[in-house]
């Protein structure tokens, strides 16, 4: 699209490789680490403090990641400490390596919600699934050979990739102003993909901090958990997006969570909003007869879902479910097998 049309552009073509730093705006250094699945990096921001360095998010914890800040900070920030972390959101990819800053010196600056979540997560080691898990995969109507492998293995667990979270952080609030890399930026919250996600827009030119909340060219998962089986993060998205777009202006440089930089952010809210109003449409349609999350894929991904990719789309698939019972679209009711069945209202 043509410069001015609102198109969606990306400024830095290339991304960073691992170990190296691009000055995407005046003090504030574009980062990567990797991330050992499909969506295989997260990026990470480093803003110039002058005597120190604000970290914003930083990858998993893993002796790769410590490896590559390593280089980093003897390289791109070499001479200067780190002395804040800002997590965005409480997910492993963005808090890992938190508590391994803030036992450096850094202090950490969180959303309330987010530090409640990595705290209690990383706190609640399980080496089996727990009875609420299985419960939440039946209710999901789970394919019975995943569940079956599912309820003999450790599962995925928070403390394996986040590093142990100290007592005492600062609260990043919605409506709140923070000076970062010599800028003045308005806080504020989205929801959806996280609890209390934190952006950051700048009020001394156009630069957005985005995390997962704002990202281009791929959907943040909207996820349910067996923690709150019975959340809407897709509602809770759609308001987050309906509330940025009058924020939002088509110069705003995002430096996102995952992908590259990009510009036009108006547009990309209204694609972010109608991708999942066309996903409940398509669902709807597909709810003509009575069918669990593990039968609703092929509507709302278009595509054939392999196993590494089974346990994020089954939770989108419940947070769909969930938004289209929630806002009277849907009935449901349990079946024998122990899975809600969802069918158009
Ligand atoms: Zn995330």
């Amino acid at each position: 699209m043509p410069d001015g049309a609102g198109g969606i552009r990306y400024p830095f073509a290339d991304p960073p490789a691992a170990g190296q730093a691009i000055e995407v705006a005046d003090g504030i250094l574009w980062m990567r680490l990797p991330l050992p699945m499909a969506l295989d990096h997260v990026n990470v921001y480093a803003l110039d403090d002058g005597d120190g360095w604000t970290v914003v998010d930083t990858g998993f914890a893993s002796a790769r990641s410590k490896a590559i800040w390593q280089s980093l900070l003897h390289g791109p920030l070499a001479g200067k400490p780190v002395t804040r972390v800002i997590v965005t959101h409480h997910h492993p990819d963005h808090v890992g390596l938190a508590g391994w800053f803030v036992a450096q010196g850094a202090a950490l600056h969180m959303p309330r919600t987010g530090w409640l979540m990595a705290r209690m997560l990383t706190l609640d080691a399980q080496d089996r699934p727990t009875p609420e898990t299985i419960t939440f995969y039946e209710r999901a109507g789970m394919a019975a050979d995943e569940l079956a492998r599912r309820k003999a293995e450790r599962p995925f667990n928070f403390a394996d990739c986040v590093a142990p979270l100290p007592l005492g952080y600062a609260r990043l609030r919605e409506g709140d102003t923070i000076r970062l890399g010599g800028r003045t930026w308005d806080i504020r919250m989205g929801d959806g993909h996280a609890p209390e996600h934190a952006t950051f827009w700048s009020r001394d030119d156009a630069v957005v901090l985005g995390g997962d909340q704002l990202l281009p060219s791929i959907s943040a998962n909207l996820g349910v958990y067996p923690t709150e089986p019975d959340a809407d993060p897709v509602g809770d998205w759609i308001v987050s997006c309906e509330r940025f777009q009058p924020l939002a202006r088509p110069d705003h440089l995002v430096l996102g969570g995952h992908k590259l930089p990009f510009t036009g952010l108006p547009l990309r809210l209204s694609q972010m909003i109608d991708n999942h109003h066309g996903a409940l449409d398509r669902l709807s349609a597909h709810l003509d007869q009575p069918r669990a999350a593990g039968e609703c894929f092929m509507p709302l991904f278009k595509r054939p879902i392999g196993p590494a990719e089974y346990g994020l789309a089954l939770v989108e698939a419940v947070a769909h479910l969930n938004h289209l019972h929630q806002t009277g679209r849907a009935i449901r009711h349990l079946r024998d097998d122990g899975a809600w069945a969802f069918s158009a209202a």
